[in-house]
């Protein structure tokens, strides 16, 4: 019995013989070359990991010598392998490199969507571009804010609705000054204290990017964008507050845009208004009007509010409001955005759908 494995094993590496040789050299490519060592050597079914196999009954003295006679097969059948490998790569490469080059700057056969700019920054910039032109310098300023920035400078009282725990997202945050409280932005505001703050008059600034609120509806997002200008300076009247907004009203929608300003009240200016543009999606003369949705057919889009800036609101920024005057004015990036597209749902803004975001 124990003669008999050791000579099977023989007769079965002699049956094997050089057979692998002419398949492996045979195999075109390197998938078949593998089926053809899965043969020989496959985990279940090669025919040397059978032969492999009798080891099992062979005496522990003649395992050695049987071993090696094994083991130097299995050597070259490997080597054997190996070998023909990498000759099939390079033969491959050879190939590519001799083939008819690929010219990668042809345009492709599909097309290929290009991405752009979110309709609401694209809403921004074109909003940055008008008040540049018109002499402001762009300012950014940080999300996460000091109460002191966003509501007391701005001469909030204490028990403004505004700073309600209902309406704004207050935070807590590490290394904080000790009784400072902190929240997310409710306006861009914040900016323009730290500017008055920092800077001596006059100064023209404008500033936008998201602000946070706890509103959630069909126009209220949660976060949106605010964009928000001001200038100080030693003469500066609600005339030339109108004149800007004239300016940039015809920036937006064209020549002639119809500007009217409503009283209003806001706790950091004095006076205080809020702003309406003449409605671009429809015209009395047409008899469009009587169907305006976007107006509700009063001809009229209120679009933003205003004011001369009030003079405790300078006066806690350092600066003098017996010698120095400013107006200040801001608005939803959001709000332009659906009037200029007419879309009709803030949510749409904020779902990042590619068939609503490739309209624009
Ligand atoms: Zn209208």
């Amino acid at each position: 019995m124990t003669e008999d494995a050791v000579a099977a094993i023989e007769r079965g590496l002699a049956e094997l013989g050089d057979a692998y040789r002419d398949a492996f050299a045979t195999a075109s490519n390197e998938i078949s070359l593998r089926d053809e060592y899965a043969k020989v050597l496959g985990k279940k079914q090669g025919s040397l990991t059978r032969v492999m196999g009798l080891m099992r009954d062979v005496p522990a003295d003649r395992r050695p010598e049987a071993g090696a006679k094994v083991n130097a097969f299995k050597d070259q059948v490997e080597r054997t392998f190996e070998q023909r490998l990498a000759d099939l790569h390079r033969a491959s490469r050879d190939a590519e490199l001799h083939a008819r080059p690929y010219d990668l700057t042809l345009p492709g056969r599909l097309p290929v969507g290009r991405g752009h700019l979110h309709p609401v920054l694209q809403t921004r910039d074109d909003l940055l571009t008008i008040f540049r032109d018109l002499g402001f310098e762009v300012v950014e300023g940080p999300e996460v804010e000091l109460e002191e920035n966003n509501f007391t400078k701005l001469a909030f009282p204490p028990d403004h609705p505004a700073t309600d725990m209902q309406d704004t997202f207050w935070v807590g945050v590490d290394g904080a000054p000790k009784d400072a409280r902190v929240l997310l932005r409710t306006h861009t505001s914040n900016t323009q204290v730290r500017v008055m703050s920092t800077r001596t008059p006059p100064m023209a600034v404008v500033s936008a990017g998201p602000v946070y609120r706890r509103d959630d509806d069909i126009t209220h997002s949660p976060m949106f964008h605010q964009i928000e200008g001001f200038l100080v300076d030693e003469q500066v009247s609600m005339a030339d507050l109108k004149g800007v907004l004239a300016a940039f009203a015809e920036g937006l929608y064209g020549p002639g845009t119809p500007v009217r300003f409503r009283p209003s009240y806001f706790p950091f200016v004095e006076p205080g208004a809020e702003v309406d543009i003449g409605c671009v999606f429809c015209s009395e003369a047409a008899g469009t009007r009587a169907t305006c949705r976007v107006c509700k057919t009063t001809g009229w889009v209120e679009v933003l509010g205003c004011g001369m800036i009030h003079p405790d609101v300078l006066r806690h920024c350092g600066i003098d409001p017996e010698r120095y005057r400013g107006y200040a004015f801001g608005f939803g990036i959001e709000r332009i955005a659906m009037l200029r597209y007419g879309i009709p749902s803030i949510k749409h803004l904020f779902e990042n759908d590619p068939r609503f975001l490739a309209q624009f």
